[in-house]
């Protein structure tokens, strides 16, 4: 008995050691130490020494589960004290800290000693107290997790500090919310930084609009004079006025030069800074990429040429590519005109386009000097030039930057494969347009001999489009001539001379855009207005050619007849232009025009602004009017109102003549309102003298 006596004590003492060492044992370890201990005390009545041993085993048990408690609470707190984030504790009811760690005592600046029973008011200054106190007892009422974005507190030794805060509430047993939780985040510096961002954003947006309005206002400023000085030094190199020595050939050569460099620069300024504001909008249609080939190649092969290079093009004839034609053909300039320039003597420039799934791939591929490897991600920056690069080649080193971002703003990509003394092949892609296949028709020599009444002739290689077109036209009263071979659709037409002319597009052996300038070019058949009867839907690309008319098929016969009665009325109601009003504020532009005008014969007035105009259309109303848009006073945009709501005025064509970057709704407007849309910082005079060809032959159509 005294055995199981000592066994007991001992059990006795070792209990009361750990009970001891861990101050919050839980309730249910005392009741298991006290059943162990009347359990105990029942053996050592009963005696059984068996008993004994299973009382020890069980004891061993008990004091390793609360080691290992022992050990998870030390683990526990280690990791409480070591975490970054501030953590604390607060009594629900007194919101007093009850705990905070290591995190905590460095923001605040206080001791845990000098925090643990107070709360916020013995801490902080009573403004923060209050918002503090209040958001406790929120997370408290609402019983749920507070994300607190900001909590300002004034610390002991670092002053104001921005706190990201959350907290949560714990519970007891019976549901109370017991404690609070808090876990927050000085994110002063965070914050500092964030404003200082927003702060540089806005400044940087700042600066990037006042950019663009310098940019949009110097443009105007820049480009008035800068035609002048060109279009001046033009006229004095053709020697109208009396013929110039050599040395004075050679400065006006430099005016003229230096001009241009200029011009061109400010464009590519400006078109760079509208595409990186995002200004720049695509009029997306479908493109032949043949046509704009032939037309680029046309335009730069006389520098080829200059240089005894070999300039050559494939591209199928029905293959069409989805673009804005005019950004196209900028980019294809761009590429083209670089090869030519970096290309010496004698060198060879291929243009080439191929359909690869769905995308038109188009090359121009050069022999020159080629582009080392190390350079070629860095010729796309803006301003970047090589210094190896032909010498005396011009360039503003804007060219490959703005090319790059057009073809990226059609969803395609532009790149580059050479190697240094082997040439260099620039490639894009575009998407590529499903174009129908061709069907080719042999056809006889038309019966010319035709009666009295409005002759048509309709071009159309295709019968089955062509019976339709006729038999809206017969039923109408039209007498129709047929041509289905379009190698022959000038001679006819001048033969003919019939009161229109209706143009298909997709034809073999020459398609309509390449029929079209023919027509139009040719004295014996420019004043003809043309109808563009297709499935090709560009309209724009037709007005640019010249197309009095475009009709996209399925052709209805409403509208077909419609067009065919509005060209015909042009063409009754006005005979030749003579006078012409030029209304331009910038002096030297003024004269520019006026000057260039009259040697082609017409008769010119000239307004030095708004006021003035509206005076000389009311005294004597001219018969065309070349409009500036920016003018002092009346704009030209009112100017263009007034005369459009007046029934005296409202026919009278106004061509716009301006150096002004315009938005989108300001060019669908002048579309709409106006006869023809000429950019000064383009070549304006040969398209100026087209369109007034166009006029002259009096169909003009402004419902398109
Ligand atoms: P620019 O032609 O006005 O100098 P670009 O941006 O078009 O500006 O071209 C940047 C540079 O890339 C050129 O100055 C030239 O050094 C190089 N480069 C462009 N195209 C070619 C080419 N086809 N062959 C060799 N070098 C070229």
């Amino acid at each position: 008995m005294n055995e199981i006596n000592g066994l007991l004590l001992e059990m006795e003492n070792e209990e009361n050691a750990v009970l001891r060492a861990q101050n919050q044992a839980a309730a249910s370890s005392a009741r298991n130490a006290a059943l162990l201990i009347a359990g105990g005390i029942a053996f050592a009545f009963v005696g059984v020494p068996v008993g004994a041993l299973f009382i020890r085993r069980e004891f061993v048990q008990h004091r390793q589960t609360e080691e290992e408690k022992l050990r998870t609470n030390h683990f526990l707190d280690s990791v409480i004290e070591n975490i970054p984030s501030m953590i604390f504790i607060k009594d629900a009811e007194t919101l007093k800290f009850v705990r905070v760690n290591r995190a905590c005592e460095d923001v605040v600046g206080y001791s845990r000693s000098e925090l643990i029973g107070k709360n916020a008011h013995d801490i902080f200054p009573e403004e923060e107290a209050n918002f503090l106190a209040a958001k406790d007892k929120e997370v408290l009422e609402s019983g749920e997790l507070l994300d607190i974005p900001e909590e300002p507190i004034h610390t002991k030794k670092k002053g104001l500090r921005i706190l990201h805060a959350r907290k949560i509430p714990l519970f007891d047993v019976n549901g109370r919310a017991q404690f609070l939780v808090g876990i927050s985040e000085d994110i002063t510096e965070l914050k500092q930084a964030r404003e200082a961002l927003v702060r540089a954003k806005e400044e940087a947006e700042r600066s990037n609009k006042f950019k663009d309005q310098f940019l949009s206002t110097m443009s105007h400023e820049l480009r008035t004079p800068l035609n002048a000085v060109i279009g001046f030094s033009d006229l004095l190199t053709e020697e109208q006025y009396g013929p110039l020595n050599d040395r004075q050939k050679r400065y006006v050569n430099h005016i003229r030069t230096g001009g241009k460099h200029l011009l061109r620069l400010i464009n590519d300024i400006l078109d760079l800074s509208k595409i990186q504001a995002g200004r720049l909008q695509l009029a997306i249609e479908s493109v032949p990429v043949n046509v704009w080939f032939t037309d680029v190649v046309d335009t730069l092969r006389p520098l080829a040429d200059k240089k005894s290079q070999t300039l050559v093009e494939h591209a199928s004839s029905n293959l069409s590519a989805r673009a804005d034609s005019t950004r196209l053909k900028q980019i294809l300039m761009n590429l083209l005109g670089n090869a030519i320039k970096f290309t010496p003597e004698g060198g060879r420039i291929e243009l080439a386009a191929q359909q690869i799934g769905d995308i038109v791939r188009i090359e121009v591929r050069d022999s020159g000097p080629g582009i080392p490897p190390e350079e070629q991600q860095r010729i796309f920056d803006a301003f970047y030039r090589l210094c190896q690069s032909e010498k005396g080649a011009e360039g503003t080193g804007l060219g490959l930057a703005i090319t790059r971002r057009l073809v990226e703003l059609h969803g395609g990509q532009l790149g580059i494969e050479s190697q240094l003394g082997s040439g260099s092949c620039f490639y894009f892609t575009l998407p590529v347009v499903a174009t129908p296949e061709v069907q080719k028709t042999q056809g006889s020599r038309p019966n010319l001999e035709v009666g009295e009444g409005r002759k048509i002739l309709v071009v159309e290689d295709d019968p089955a489009a062509a019976h339709i077109l006729q038999s809206h036209l017969l039923s109408a009263g039209y007498d129709v001539v047929l041509c289905n071979q379009p190698q022959h659709a000038v001679e006819m037409a001048a033969e003919l001379h019939p009161s229109v002319v209706t143009l298909d597009i997709v034809m073999k052996p020459l398609n309509g855009w390449e029929l079209l300038p023919n027509l139009k070019s040719d004295p014996r058949t420019a004043t003809i207005p043309v109808i563009v009867v297709t499935i090709v839907d560009q309209p724009g690309m037709g007005a640019l050619l010249g197309a009095d008319e475009y009709i996209v098929k399925p052709v209805e016969k409403a509208a077909l007849l419609t067009a065919m009665q509005r060209c015909l009325d042009h063409r009754g109601q006005i005979e030749r232009i003579q006078n012409i009003l030029v209304v331009e504020d910038d002096t030297p532009a003024r004269e520019f025009i006026a000057e260039f005008l009259s040697k082609q014969g017409y008769n010119v007035c000239t307004a030095a602004d708004g006021a003035e105009a509206l005076t000389r259309m009311a005294a004597l109303p001219p018969e065309l009017v070349i409009l500036d848009l920016i003018l002092p006073q009346v704009s030209g945009f009112e100017l263009l109102a007034e005369w459009r709501s007046a029934s005296q005025t409202r026919d009278i064509p106004v061509f716009v003549l301006t150096s002004k970057d315009l938005t989108r709704e300001e060019t669908d407007y002048l579309l709409k309102n106006t006869d023809a849309l000429l950019r000064k910082q383009e070549p304006w005079q040969e398209t100026l003298l087209r369109q007034l060809q166009r006029v002259a032959s009096p169909v003009l159509t402004r419902e398109q």
